[in-house]
């Protein structure tokens, strides 16, 4: 048994918030008040959560905030308008369509049409491009950008370690995967995803595990190398009758048995989740400063 650094992403997020907030002052003292717009379409609940404490978030960093609201039924060349707008306005730094729209709207052409230089969430291919080409002036996505300060803040060396990411979306899976091969960090990645063979024993070769699935408490102790780090990304709610809700939100790993085996582990909640509203923020700081900087 062993008693594991549990990495408290709540005070990690809140320590880069209060970075983001002064560096917003200093910004808007000279002129440049950061500004992002969300915008939503549907009335998926959890989506609406997200929005909502996205641009809470900039309001008390002192950020320009714009929530846009769509009804469900927006077409995509309506929605493909309100990006053009957002594009044109030049109090609006950073802007995010919060995923998933509604079946009938082509997603990827909502990303496409984003300004690159204002695309925060880091998903539009000139972005992709610039995290493959370790291009700074890029944006990173905010969730793995998170994992990545987790690891960076807990001391945990990744130079030469065996990383092992299990999923491959370009939210999560694949960024990860380059951030961590990526000169500043220097880990040797495999990704593992839903067709990979003997996933337990990949997972066995991990100094670093990654999860980042959408299954509920998949990762077992067995799969787990001795003195690992394990960050968990999953979001997974499971029904559970003593929750008024009537459910608990648990992460990808079996955390009662998987965390007396690692060196260190995120919890969930309160491990990764709280990074990615952090990172956005640093995302929109970025843009900021990036655009008026090109202005001058
Ligand atoms: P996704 O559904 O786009 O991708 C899941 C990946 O897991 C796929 O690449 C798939 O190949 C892989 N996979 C599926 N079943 C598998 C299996 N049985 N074995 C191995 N691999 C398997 O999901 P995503 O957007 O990458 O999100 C993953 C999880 O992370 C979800 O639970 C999501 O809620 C959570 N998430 C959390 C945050 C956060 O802020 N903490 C942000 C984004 C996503």
């Amino acid at each position: 048994m062993n008693t594991p650094l549990i990495i408290d992403g709540k005070a990690v997020a809140a320590a880069v918030l209060e970075e983001c907030r002064v560096e917003a002052a200093a910004l808007t003292e000279k002129g440049i008040t950061p500004g992002l717009a969300v915008v939503v379409v549907g009335d998926d609940p959890a989506s609406k959560v997200y929005v909502g404490s996205k641009a809470r978030t900039c309001a008390d960093l002192g950020f320009h905030s714009v929530k846009i609201e769509l009804p469900t039924e927006t077409t995509q060349e309506e929605l493909l308008e309100v990006v053009r707008k957002l594009n044109a306005d030049p109090a609006v730094h950073g802007i995010l369509v919060q995923s998933p729209p509604p079946k009938h709207i082509n997603e990827e052409e909502i990303i496409r049409a984003i300004d690159p230089r204002k695309d925060v969430d880091g998903f539009h291919p000139e972005n992709v491009a610039k995290l493959a080409l370790e291009d700074p002036t890029g944006f990173v996505p905010c969730t793995p950008a998170g994992c990545m300060k987790l690891l960076e803040v807990s001391g945990i060396d990744t130079n030469g370690a065996e990383a092992v990411v299990i999923g491959r979306s370009m939210i999560v899976g694949k960024p990860m995967a380059l951030l961590l091969v990526s000169k500043n960090s220097n880990a040797t990645v495999t990704i593992a995803h839903s067709r990979s063979k003997d996933l337990p024993g990949i997972c066995r070769r991990a100094d670093i595990l990654i999860a980042a699935v959408g299954r509920p408490d998949m990762v077992k102790a067995d799969w787990v190398k001795p003195g690992a780090v394990v960050i968990d990304v999953g979001i997974n709610r499971v029904e559970d009758s003593s929750k008024k809700s009537g459910y608990r939100l648990t992460g990808d790993v079996a955390y009662d048995e998987v965390a007396p085996k690692c060196a260190a582990i995120t919890p969930v909640p309160g491990g990764v989740g709280p990074m990615t509203i952090a990172m956005l923020m640093k995302n929109t700081l970025q843009a900021a400063r990036q655009i008026s900087n090109s202005k001058l």
